[in-house]
């Protein structure tokens, strides 16, 4: 649904890959990492050569710096995703600045800081309220919002597994509605690396077998997974009318 600002405060929000420059493209979106799967998530990237975008957490790259290093080294995306994984709607404008400085801190040390700077939000929280794009504007100027259009729903899927045989029933359906969308083409697609505040004991095995499923099929049918690239030129109007 359309939704105005006067004042001109929306950022630019991504929803698909912009200027596709084939078909059979897609972005691989991978949040709430690093974590002990990390590695293995980069072994199966790094298979078929797949590029990946990762929006990291600050209180888990701070547990696993060697991990972060690795997955720059690999040569996939990365940005910050907050240091605490916290909704940011109703947080004040200086909260929403330091929770990213912070973050980027870390990974300025591996990469130089992108610009524009993709900001994929917490829960998604906050991507319709103007408070929140001010804020994140007034932290970087040029930022764009991250959002997607194909999400594994992974962050689900551990909570309804009882046994092993169900995470892979589930992996397999979530890869397979996507793989037959018929707009896959351009899609961001989302899922986890470990998603934060999940109580599963599956966690971990639900993130290694999707993203082994959804790398081997999607591939397998001739698509390329390309780094997150920012929209080049946003129209101006894209500042009073956020379109979805
Ligand atoms: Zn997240």
């Amino acid at each position: 649904m359309t939704k105005m600002s006067w004042s001109g405060a929306w950022l630019p929000v991504l929803h698909r890959l912009p200027d596709a420059s084939s078909d059979r493209e897609v972005a691989l979106t991978i949040d709430d990492g690093p974590t002990n799967s990390t590695p293995g998530v980069l072994r199966i990237l790094g298979r078929v050569g797949a590029k990946a975008t990762f929006f990291l957490s600050g209180e888990r790259m701070n547990r696993h710096p060697g991990i972060v290093r690795d997955i720059v080294e690999a040569g996939h995306a990365v940005y910050a995703h907050g240091m605490q994984h916290i909704p940011l709607e109703g947080e004040p404008a200086e909260r929403i600045a330091r929770d990213m400085t912070e973050a980027e801190a870390i990974l300025a040390g591996l990469r130089p800081t992108p610009s524009p700077y993709l900001v994929r939000l917490p829960y998604a929280a906050g991507r319709r309220l103007p408070a929140v794009h001010k804020a994140i504007r007034a932290w970087s100027p040029t930022a764009q919002i991250a959002h997607w259009n194909a999400s594994t729903d992974d962050h689900t899927i551990a909570g309804r597994c009882t046994d092993e045989a169900d995470i892979r029933a589930l992996s397999a359906a979530a890869v397979c509605r996507l793989a037959s969308r018929r707009d896959l083409s351009g899609s961001i697609l989302l899922m986890h690396d470990e998603p934060v505040g999940i109580p599963s004991p599956f966690v971990p095995a639900v993130t290694l077998t999707l993203a082994e499923m959804l790398v081997t099929t999607l591939s397998g049918r001739g698509y390329a997974f390309v780094p997150l690239r920012p929209i080049r030129r946003p129209p101006l109007l894209s500042r009073f009318i956020l379109e979805k």
